[in-house]
């Protein structure tokens, strides 16, 4: 029988522990803010950025929300992100993504101080994890890690293959992974044999953006699947991009979609934003 791994429990565990310590700095007379920007109403955007929101409400963070419209110029958005930058009483700066098309997401992320950077997004976030050094870590695939621990699943000497290389989760998944001491494989849309490749993992972490790609042909018996993908099917309900029917039973530990990775990213901004709270303060 195989365990499913509960990240809406494992992510409910992570925020009252953040809650408590979140107690205790206000003790201490001091307060947490997250500035959440959204530009234009993308309806998935605003779901995301509603969730973020309350998590910091339950948490006991405060908010800072700008919603502007989808005409805000790339130069708005820039001093917007400087204000912020330089306002003391602001500790982490979330910008949800995708931003509309005029505007350049490369030069946003950039734009945000690294010691606000609670997506981890910024270029010397990614630098520092991947020569090991402290800073934000992308909140997905440090999500899954946490995952992975508390489900008492360990990497070490583990053969882990990531399928996806995107900047937010596949080449930071796989940093982590190496971090944990796996041998991590990456593959990608020009991949070739991406199944046998799939059939060495003892952990495979599917971020390809397609809804069910993975079935159990991609499956080694008794290996570990976390599944990253989010898809509204035409019946309403959500999907992963692993085909849970089929995969579940020939594995020994699977996310659900939802309730596996999702929550786990939310849980970790918030860790993020306690963490931005302690900088410049030790
Ligand atoms: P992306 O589209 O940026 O990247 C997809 C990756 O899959 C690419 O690197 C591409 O090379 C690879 N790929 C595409 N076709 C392939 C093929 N046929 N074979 C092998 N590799 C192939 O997507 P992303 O931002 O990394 O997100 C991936 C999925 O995870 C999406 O479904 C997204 O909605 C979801 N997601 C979920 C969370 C969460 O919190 N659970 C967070 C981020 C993304």
């Amino acid at each position: 029988m195989y365990q499913i791994i509960d990240g809406k429990r494992i992510s409910k565990e992570i925020k009252d522990e953040l809650k408590e310590q979140v107690a205790e700095l206000k003790k201490q007379g001091r307060e947490i803010v997250l500035a959440v920007i959204q530009v234009g109403n993308d309806p998935a955007s605003s779901v995301y950025v509603g969730n973020k929101k309350k998590a910091c409400e339950y948490i006991g963070i405060g908010s800072l929300s700008y919603e502007l419209p989808e005409e805000t110029t790339q130069e708005e958005l820039l001093s917007l992100i400087e204000k912020l930058n330089q306002d003391e009483n602001v500790n982490g700066i979330l910008v949800q993504l995708p931003l509309p098309k005029h505007i350049d997401e490369d030069a946003v992320i950039c734009a945000i101080d690294p010691q606000k950077d609670v997506d981890g997004f910024h270029p010397q976030s990614v630098g520092a994890l991947c020569i090991g050094q402290p800073g934000f870590l992308s909140c997905t695939p440090a999500g899954i890690i946490e995952l992975l621990k508390r489900s008492g699943i360990s990497v070490e000497g583990k053969e882990c293959v990531v399928i996806g290389r995107s900047n937010i989760v596949g080449k930071p998944m796989a940093i982590l992974l190496l971090r944990e001491n796996g041998t991590v494989t990456v593959t990608h849309s020009r991949t070739q044999n991406l199944k046998e490749i799939c059939k060495r993992a003892d952990i495979l972490v599917v971020a390809i953006g397609k809804p069910k790609f993975v079935d159990d042909t991609y499956i080694k018996e008794g290996a570990v699947v976390i599944d990253v993908g989010i898809h509204r099917g035409e019946n309403g309900k959500l999907c992963g991009d692993v085909d849970y029917e089929k995969v579940a039973p020939h594995t020994s530990a699977i996310t659900p979609v939802p309730g596996g990775v999702g929550p786990m990213t939310i849980a970790m901004l918030m860790h993020n934003c306690v963490e931005a709270s302690k900088v410049g303060t030790n």
